[in-house]
């Protein structure tokens, strides 16, 4: 596999395993191409989640929260 790919795949783990636990996070897409692959429901609502990418994640912190409040 190309180690780009491999990298890729790596931090789609990694978003997943952290990014995942968010109460506020609906859906990561599987497509690791995708710049902003977290759908968050904080802003915007359920209806219409909000694509953002990793960085934003880390610099918002809510899923260090948890599923529950
Ligand atoms: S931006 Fe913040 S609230 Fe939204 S999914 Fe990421 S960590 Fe959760």
């Amino acid at each position: 596999m190309d180690e780009l790919l491999q990298l890729k795949n790596g931090l789609h783990r990694l978003t997943v395993e952290l990014i995942g636990n968010c109460k506020y996070c609906s859906l990561i897409s599987s497509n690791v191409e995708f710049k902003t692959p977290i759908y968050c429901t904080k802003f915007t609502g359920a209806i219409h989640p909000t694509c953002v990418d990793v960085h934003t994640c880390l610099a918002c912190q809510e899923y260090k929260n948890g599923k529950t409040p």
